[in-house]
């Protein structure tokens, strides 16, 4: 099988496929010959490659009619990319409950809002894969990202539950979790900053390849995971971190 038949014949739903690390992994899997649906609050943003779908992963409503909008378009569905997602700033004491209820129905419900509406297609598939999208905020201690972390951290948990609810029924579900990567999210945060230039460089330090994560390093892996060569590989949680997770670097003297 070539690189650029392994997804060919397939059909992946990337949420959130309209910016940042779903745009690469939507951009990657149309690559490897995917038909990609694009499911995004802002669906105009989408590559014109991909067929884009306006929907909102915090409304069943919006999430239902719009898996079956691309289930009525392309007659099946294969993998599910969850990776729409928000951040949020602060310690347990910053955010109200409407915030937290926001953040973790975005994030955390969101997931199984989608996964569920397409769950009847995925059991039909013979190459079905689920990956989504959790962060180093899962694995380590952030500062000033308590609402933020929780959410990732019931992603990571989210994934090994659902991988063993559905490997007897043919599907894989795994995660990514992305140290802190060059998307239109960061642009964000670091014009928000005092010193935006001081601020990138500090986050460049903080990972131990010293430097951020690009967004196509993050669809690589999360195209591994969704690919049926990886038929293997479930309920794991790969780190696409430059080391920050498992390294402990001597500082350069
Ligand atoms: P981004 O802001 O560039 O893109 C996010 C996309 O999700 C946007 O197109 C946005 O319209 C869409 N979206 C937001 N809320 C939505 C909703 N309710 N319904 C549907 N679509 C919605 O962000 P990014 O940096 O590419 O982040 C993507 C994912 O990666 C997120 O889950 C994020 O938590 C995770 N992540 C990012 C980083 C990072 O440093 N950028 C690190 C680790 C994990």
């Amino acid at each position: 099988m070539s690189t650029q038949a392994e997804f060919a014949g397939l059909v992946a739903i990337v949420t959130g496929g309209a910016s940042g690390i779903g745009a690469a992994i939507a951009r990657r899997l149309h690559d490897g010959g995917a038909q990609v649906a694009v499911l995004d609050l802002a669906p105009e943003g989408a590559d014109p490659a991909h067929a884009a779908f306006a929907a909102d992963v915090s409304d069943r409503a919006s999430v239902d009619a719009a898996v079956a909008a691309v289930a009525e378009r392309f007659g099946r569905i294969d993998i599910v990319i969850n990776n729409a997602g928000i951040g949020s700033i602060g310690n347990i004491a910053a955010n109200g409950d409407d915030e937290w209820a926001r953040v973790l129905s975005i994030n955390v419900t969101g997931i199984a809002r989608v996964t569920a509406a397409a769950l009847p297609w995925l059991r039909r598939s013979p190459a079905a894969a689920v990956v989504n999208t959790s962060s180093i905020a899962a694995t380590a201690g952030l500062p000033e990202r308590a609402l933020y972390t929780a959410s990732k951290g019931a992603v990571l948990s989210l994934t090994r539950a659902m991988a063993a609810d559905h490997l007897r029924e043919g599907i894989r579900v795994n995660a990514v979790n992305p140290g802190t990567a060059d998307t239109p999210w960061i642009g964000r945060l670091l014009s928000q900053a005092a010193d935006p230039e001081a601020e990138r460089a500090a986050l460049n330090a903080r990972q131990p390849h010293g430097r951020l994560v690009s967004a196509d390093e993050v669809a690589g892996a999360v195209a591994y995971l969704a690919s049926p060569r990886a038929g293997s590989t479930t309920g794991v949680a790969l780190a696409v971190d430059g080391g920050m997770q498992e390294l402990r670097l001597r500082p350069i003297e």
